[in-house]
């Protein structure tokens, strides 16, 4: 019996007109794929590209080097070090991510109290040393400091879910 309702499929190409009837339902439908790099598809607020370290708005860095990123990161990727200020707060002297052991997990962005490590949506970048995929603290200061409006937005449209 079976042979003889493999012989009727076969003889009416019934396997070839499913397959194309799949093709036709899409044949018509909005195109999902874009021209990238030209074009680009939307990106998430929460988006975890490369990492940054942010200023309050006079300036001082909001980092109080309390460690809970380097505590909290599973990769062991952060080294930080500390020293106290002159006014006795206590700030970073060395703040280094090593991307090459990062995995993206947003877990020191979530622990940090003070919203000063964060992950932008900037994830355009490649590295051509061995070295330079350890972030220091002027690097990622600098990417929070080019990139500070858009991660003030990013973190206003998620303050609801926080
Ligand atoms: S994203 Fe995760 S792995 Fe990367 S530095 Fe932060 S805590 Fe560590
Ligand atoms: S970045 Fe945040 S969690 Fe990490 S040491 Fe600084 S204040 Fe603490």
């Amino acid at each position: 019996m079976n042979t003889l309702v493999n012989y009727i499929r076969s003889l009416f190409l019934l396997e070839l007109w499913q397959g194309l009837s799949v093709t036709g339902r899409y044949l018509f439908k909005r195109k999902i794929t874009v021209q990238y790099p030209e074009e680009k598809t939307p990106i998430s607020p929460r988006f975890r590209g490369l990492h940054a370290l942010r200023r309050y708005p006079n300036g001082e860095e909001r980092c109080i080097a309390c460690k809970l990123c380097e505590a909290v990161c599973p990769a062991l990727a952060i080294t930080i070090e500390t020293e106290p200020r002159a006014d006795g707060s206590r700030r970073t002297t060395r703040y280094d991510i090593d991307l090459f052991k990062c995995i993206y997990c947003g877990f020191c962005e979530e622990s940090c109290p003070v919203d000063s490590i964060v992950e932008t949506r900037f994830f355009e970048y490649h590295f051509e040393d061995r070295a330079d995929s350890v972030m220091t603290k002027d690097k990622l200061l600098a990417i929070g400091d080019k990139y500070e409006q858009q991660l003030a937005e990013d973190r206003a449209a998620q303050a609801p879910y926080r």
